[in-house]
């Protein structure tokens, strides 16, 4: 089974061919980070009219590394939503044509069920199985029985995870988006400012980092009026310690309640080395008996590899949308079938 799947929910561009939904023969991905930093976040025009420019060229590209043709394919598959409307309608437009073109069946998949899936093609997930799903939008706990059916048993009240990241970088001018930079100034400083970790005695799943990001504002402003300096790597260190304690308290909470056979990390900021490194000795020494899947870095960030694993279950559960197949900006999860 070969599936071509497209990704252009936000400010990727990517098209990938992917095996019986585990083996990635290539996933191209052009990032359009560059135009959008000197906005401090993503421009939903530009954003468009970059996937125009450049889709064409990655399908080319995305064939050629795979060495396979259009007539090898078994199927078409694209993010519907969530993302922005008119992103996602440029990868939709791009799926229908080439489905149309060569009588291919199209599959229209949920960017977050992409996310978890990219576990399958690090290896096998045994069920029942857990998701972390954290990532520019989302910050979700993901329960799942079966491969096709997701239960959210936790989601956050307020911001997301990458989303505060990328809050309190703009707040140190840090370019957009500051998850990555932040992480490394977290290696260099020490956890000098107590920032609030909500949430942690409730009983739930749920989390909030609004609470967060207001405190490491205050403390920045309040810095700056009396005009004293503080140690940025300090406030990296001190915000992105509050962050993964939360997540792994819950997840490990979680883990322990519904005893998954496989955890999985997913998302943009499943890239956090430090999120890694404390889920990863904290399962390890509670749960040693427990499948930890952790993509590499690559298949965090949006790609459409993840796209064509995710499609591939729907293949399989005969899940396939027509040509009347719509963007779905604000598509919720657990997604429903067409
Ligand atoms: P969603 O997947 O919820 O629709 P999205 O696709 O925009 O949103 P992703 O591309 O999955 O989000 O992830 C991007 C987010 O990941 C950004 O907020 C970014 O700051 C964050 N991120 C990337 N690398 C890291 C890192 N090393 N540490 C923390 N955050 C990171
Ligand atoms: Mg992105
Ligand atoms: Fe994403």
């Amino acid at each position: 089974n070969l599936i071509l799947a497209f990704e252009t929910s936000c400010d990727e561009t990517s098209v990938s061919v992917v095996k019986n939904g585990t083996e990635i023969l290539s996933n191209m991905i052009a990032t359009q980070v560059k135009s959008h930093q000197r906005f401090g976040g993503v421009v939903p025009e530009v954003a468009s009219r970059h996937h125009v420019e450049i889709i064409t060229m990655l399908i080319t590209e995305a064939l050629e590394k795979a060495g396979v043709t259009y007539q090898d394919l078994d199927a078409v598959a694209v993010t519907k939503g969530p993302g922005l409307v008119g992103a996602l309608l440029i990868g939709i437009s791009a799926a229908k044509a080439v489905a149309m073109a060569y009588n291919l069946p199209l599959i229209g998949t949920n960017h977050i069920a992409g996310h978890i899936k990219a576990a399958n093609l690090v290896d096998k997930v045994e069920y029942p199985a857990l998701a972390l799903v954290v990532s520019g939008g989302h910050t979700e706990l993901v329960s799942m029985k079966t491969p096709s059916d997701y239960e959210i048993i936790g989601d956050t009240r307020d911001d997301a995870a990458g989303e505060s990241y990328d809050k309190v970088g703009r707040v140190m001018g840090i370019n957009y988006p500051a998850g990555k930079t932040i992480d490394e100034m977290a290696h260099q400083g020490s956890e000098t400012f107590d920032f609030p970790r909500a949430m942690m005695k409730e009983d739930n799943y749920d989390f909030s980092f609004s609470g967060l990001k207001s405190a490491f504002i205050n403390t920045v402003h309040h810095a700056d009026q009396v005009g004293e300096t503080l140690d940025k790597n300090d406030l990296a260190t001190s915000f992105q310690s509050a962050v993964v304690e939360v997540l792994v308290h819950k997840t490990v909470k979680a883990i322990a309640e519904y005893q998954p056979k496989t955890f999985i990390l997913a998302g943009g900021v499943a890239a956090n080395q430090g999120l890694r490194q404390a889920l990863t000795e904290a399962i390890n020494q509670q749960f040693p008996d427990l499948k930890v899947i952790i993509p590499p870095l690559r298949l965090c960030g949006d790609n459409a590899a993840m796209i064509g694993a995710a499609a591939y279950q729907q293949f399989l559960d005969q899940d396939f949308s027509d040509m009347s197949l719509n963007a779905e900006p604000g598509l919720e999860f657990p997604y429903e079938g067409e």
